[in-house]
């Protein structure tokens, strides 16, 4: 279906046979924790608790398999795992308080220990087994390891967006253990397509992306997917300057893709071939190097040499907002700025404001990726937009059309 996942296909989560059955739940539980090891943001573990407290209403007991952070790249000197700042269970004391009731939890993934706990389980018990990344068979997608884990439990469900796009083994090898009627995504997964689906394959008209970010490089394939999908494109952020330079202009020293200006030209020239309107900002607040200075203001095409711009200016601002406050369908990928600099973060933030605005208004509006997902819940406007993905490169290959292993693993 034209790149987007066909959700009429797979079983539901709420159509699955739960009574007294293990449900085997792949959960995005890597939380940001602090020096002491303790959670600074349980926003990833209260996004999966609906999947998991509809699982336990439905009588089945629960196994959450999960990762945290890169065990496997940040090693201890002699070459081991470190256990301790990477273990699970650390997220024991919060997640039982969240979820009203012990957790119970396996100090190996796929072990004795695990097994023997798994098999105990009464209807209503939850088991949290260790950080699956603590295999290097994970990333590679093992399937003996996979086969493992899916010993764990007699159905498989997957609510981790996030990781959705890699073919690591708890996320897309162990679906291969469980037949359709026994596997399905959770309530998370589920949102996040319909409402992608929404917005890329019935979008109400004017559609408008605004795309930001560092680089054009790493928004190409979405780019030239966009342009086959939006009425316009509002381009800021860095990689605005590679399109501005390609068209002749003078960027000074802003961020700039020399390798990519006749790929700027040809994304141009493709989109005025589909009747879609690129703009780029006017305008830029600039500083003499990469430094968090009160701004200089110029036409982003005549930069002077010694500057960079490092934010969309004021007459940017007024046009990117009037063209999101007339659009009925809104996607945003990517800041406008270095928005983590005070004075540069004025641009991010109006778009920001603008949007919710248009939301208000009863325009549709999805924020996906990483870096605008933290602008927007730095504006507080979280609550004033249709959605924010939990999954940054997730979104973004999916809004690519690519296909992504850890939702066809849940079809096949
Ligand atoms: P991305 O991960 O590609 O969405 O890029 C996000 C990063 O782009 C943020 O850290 C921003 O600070 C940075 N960024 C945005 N605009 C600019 C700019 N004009 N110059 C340099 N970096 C920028």
């Amino acid at each position: 279906m034209n790149g987007l996942l066909d959700l009429t296909i797979n079983m539901k989560i709420t159509d699955l046979n739960l009574n007294n059955q293990r449900v085997l739940v792949r959960v995005d539980f890597n939380v940001p924790l602090n020096s002491a090891l303790e959670i600074t943001d349980d926003t990833r573990i209260l996004k999966a608790l609906p999947t998991i407290n509809l699982l336990l209403d439905g009588g089945a007991s629960v196994i959450l398999l999960s990762h945290l952070g890169r065990p496997q790249k940040k090693l201890t000197e002699d070459g081991n795992v470190n256990k301790e700042k990477f273990t699970l269970r650390n997220l024991v004391p919060h997640l039982s308080k969240l979820l009203n009731r012990p957790v119970h939890f396996a100090n190996d993934v796929y072990g004795t220990e695990a097994v023997t706990q798994s098999l105990s389980l009464n209807p209503g018990d939850v088991l949290l087994v260790e950080n699956t990344r603590f295999h290097k068979q994970e990333s590679k997608g093992d399937l003996e390891y996979a086969s493992r884990l899916a010993a764990l439990g007699d159905i498989y469900v997957n609510d981790a967006f996030g990781t959705a796009h890699r073919a690591h083994a708890s996320t897309t090898t162990v679906a291969k253990f469980f037949p359709r009627h026994r596997k399905s995504f959770g309530l998370l997964i589920d949102q996040e397509i319909e409402k992608a689906n929404l917005l890329m394959g019935s979008p109400k008209r004017p559609f408008v992306a605004v795309v930001g970010g560092a680089k054009v490089s790493d928004k190409i394939k979405l780019l030239e997917r966009l342009i086959e999908k939006v009425d316009k494109i509002l381009i800021g952020g860095g990689m605005a300057y590679t399109f501005v330079k390609a068209k002749g202009g003078d960027i000074g020293n802003s961020l700039c893709e020399i390798e990519h200006l006749d790929l700027a030209l040809e994304i141009l020239s493709k989109a005025e071939r589909n009747n879609v309107e690129i703009v780029l900002p006017i305008d830029s607040a600039c500083a003499e190097g990469f430094h968090d200075n009160s701004p200089i203001f110029h036409n982003s095409s005549s930069i002077p040499g010694n500057q960079m711009a490092l934010d969309i200016g004021p007459k940017a601002i007024e046009t990117f907002k009037e063209n999101i406050g007339n659009a009925k369908s809104i996607l945003w990928n990517g800041p406008l700025g270095v928005f983590e600099f005070k004075h540069f973060q004025l641009g991010t933030f109006q778009i920001a404001q603008a949007v919710a605005d248009a939301t208000q208004n009863g325009a549709f509006s999805l924020i996906g990726g990483g870096d605008s997902v933290a602008a927007i819940n730095q504006s507080g406007l979280a609550e004033k937009v249709s959605h924010i993905s939990t999954g940054g490169g997730a979104m973004l290959e999916y809004l690519e059309g690519k296909l992504l292993p850890g939702l066809n693993a849940i079809l096949d």
